[in-house]
Formats: structure tokens, sequence, C-alpha cells
């Protein structure tokens, strides 16, 4: 088999699970975007992606990142950055992503701000939300709930900065179901005093049932499109 036919196939199993986990929550299949993460993965495989319909892919790395949105320049995509953020890096990374998922600190926010302004864009984000229990040593990043406001006020106050939601992923060990539904419940607070924050990013290969459950807009997608991830060198 190709590896463009490898890659339709998954994508049609993936747009299949997103689809029943839709009829089973009520919700319209048009609601959930699919993001393709393609970290650690070649160029290549972005473009098969873009020829077979893929419209948004999702990297982790920054230097990854630029160097295969600057290769892919043209091909109509849009770039999720789902990484850890430094604040060294954030401008850089809002040179080439326009949309950034996971805005944790207010460190990061000005960087963010700067890069867009300079690319004369806005750049739509999402303060990534730790699921982690109350004094849990974190596992994954993110902020904790009682810090988003500090943080949403943050990006509102920025011009070439658009708030549009929250992200998050499931710590490790959890019930993803529970963590989904705890998540909902602090979406659905933030939408309360946020009513433009409407995105929630939630759910990867192995729980994206769960997170379509709880209200996800948008799935993160890799190993389930692109198969196993290459060993790290
Ligand atoms: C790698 C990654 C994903 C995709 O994970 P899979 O299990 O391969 O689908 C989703 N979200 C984030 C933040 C990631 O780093």
């Amino acid at each position: 088999m190709t590896r463009s036919a490898e890659l339709e196939q998954n994508l049609r199993h993936v747009q299949e699970r997103i689809d029943r986990a839709c009829v089973a929550a009520g919700r319209d299949p048009q609601d959930v975007t699919l993001v393709v993460v393609t970290k650690f993965f070649p160029v290549s495989d972005v473009r098969l992606l873009a020829e077979l319909g893929v419209r948004h892919v999702g990297e982790n790395r920054h230097q990854e990142a630029e160097a295969k949105a600057a290769e892919c320049a043209g091909l109509d995509l849009t770039w999720h950055f789902i990484g850890g953020l430094q604040s060294n890096k954030a401008a850089a990374v809002a040179s080439y992503a326009q949309v950034v998922e996971s805005v944790d600190r207010d460190k990061v926010v000005s960087g963010l701000a700067k890069g867009a302004a300079a690319r004369g864009a806005v750049v739509d984000c999402l303060l990534q939300v730790s699921l982690d229990a109350p004094g849990a040593s974190a596992s994954r990043s993110g902020a904790p709930p009682e810090r988003l406001e500090t943080l949403a006020d943050a990006v509102a106050g920025c011009d070439h900065l658009r708030l549009r939601g929250l992200m998050a992923v499931a710590p490790l060990g959890a019930e993803p179901a529970t963590a989904f539904g705890r998540l909902a419940d602090i979406a659905a607070d933030f939408r309360a005093r946020h009513r433009e924050a409407t995105w929630l990013s939630a759910g990867m290969s192995g729980d994206l049932e769960e997170a379509v459950g709880a209200g996800a807009t948008h799935v993160r997608i890799g190993s389930a499109v692109l198969g196993p991830r290459p060993p790290i060198k």
C-alpha cells in the first residue's frame, strides 16, 4: 500500500470515529475540526495529507514546526502550535502559526502578540488548562483553572491575539471521560465570562470519543492517522 493510501484509510477511520461519537452525543460532525498532529513525521506526509483534504495540522516543537510551515507555504494549511511555549520563542511561533493552543503563562503572551503584529496577522489563542488534580505533581503543562482569568485578560488585551477558547490533555492515568467532564465544566464557566471563547480542543488518538462527548470542537490526532511515532533522535 502506498503511504498516501495508508493515510487516506487512517483518515477515513478517524473521521468515522468522530462521526460515531457525534451521533452518540447528538452533535453535528461539522462542529468538530480534525487537527492532524504531524510531529516527528516528514514534510512529505504533510503534503500527502494536504492532497487528501486535511486543512489543519498540529506541531509541538518550534524548530520542526517552523521548517515544515515554511516548506508547505502555499498549501492552504492552518498551523496549530500545540507544544510547550518558551517565552523567547513565542514571537517566532506566532510568525507561522495561525492558532496557538498552548498559551499557559502570562509571560508568553507579549511575545505572541509581537510576532503576530510583525506578520500583520491575528493569531487565534487557546488557553491550555491543566486537568491535574489540585496538588498533584504536574504531569502535563497547562495553567491551573484559577489562573485562566488573568491569562484571558492578558490575551484579550492584545490587538493581534484573539481569545478563542481552551485546550487540555487528559492527565496520564486519568479516566478520560472524568477528566474531560471536568474540562466541560471549566469551559462552561469560562464561556459564561468570555462569550467569544467557543473553541474547546481536547481528545487525541486514544480518547477522542470521550472528548467529543464532552463537547470538544477540535480533536488533535497524531498516531491514529500517521502511525506510531518514530523514536526521538
Ligand atoms: C502528540 C500530541 C497529540 C497527538 O497524540 P496522539 O496520541 O498521537 O494522537 C495531541 N495533543 C498534543 C498536545 C500532543 O502533543
